[in-house]
């Protein structure tokens, strides 16, 4: 998998062969477009549960850096808000500053992300830049040794009343 993320200069989903990456990715651009503020909001979320329904998250940044809220975990809230469905995949795309040459672009989850979306969601697959494309990859594989403590214990998804 090659690590740096390419740039698009037109809606990035046009860059994901598998129609369902497309509309996840088409739909987090769509949110970040929409939603962008330069410092405030610079990456949108998109997470497709079991019954289809599509749940959207943007980046919240903060003036202490290290209590930004990722886009990710925004729509990870909003899906948990809304259903107990099991969660099937997440596309996020960050949108240019102004000041910046290129386009928006598809972005894996940080590593803080990967932890918490498989807690949540154990068979979750994220878009992930893959040389000029965006792909389909199990986040499992991508975090291939999670952190496992012993609040939960190891098999989840956790089943909410
Ligand atoms: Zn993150």
């Amino acid at each position: 998998m090659n690590s740096t993320s390419p740039t698009y200069a037109v809606n990035p989903a046009t860059a994901c062969p598998d129609p369902q990456a497309a509309r996840l990715v088409a739909t987090a651009y769509d949110t970040i477009r929409r939603r962008y503020v330069e410092g405030r909001h610079q990456i949108g979320a998109a997470i497709i549960a079991a019954d289809g329904k599509v749940y959207l998250g943007i980046h919240v940044e903060a003036m202490v850096g290290r209590f930004s809220v990722c886009a990710e975990m925004a729509a990870l809230a909003a899906a948990r808000l809304c259903t107990n469905q099991p969660l099937l995949a997440v596309a996020a795309v960050r949108y240019p500053k102004p000041s910046e040459a290129g386009g928006a672009r598809i972005v894996s989850p940080c590593g803080g992300c990967r932890e918490v979306l498989l807690d949540h969601a154990p068979q979750i697959q994220a878009v992930v830049p893959q040389g000029e494309q965006g792909v389909f990859a199990p986040l499992h594989t991508i975090l291939p040794i999670k952190y496992v403590g012993t609040k939960w214990g190891a098999q989840l998804p956790i089943q909410a009343p």
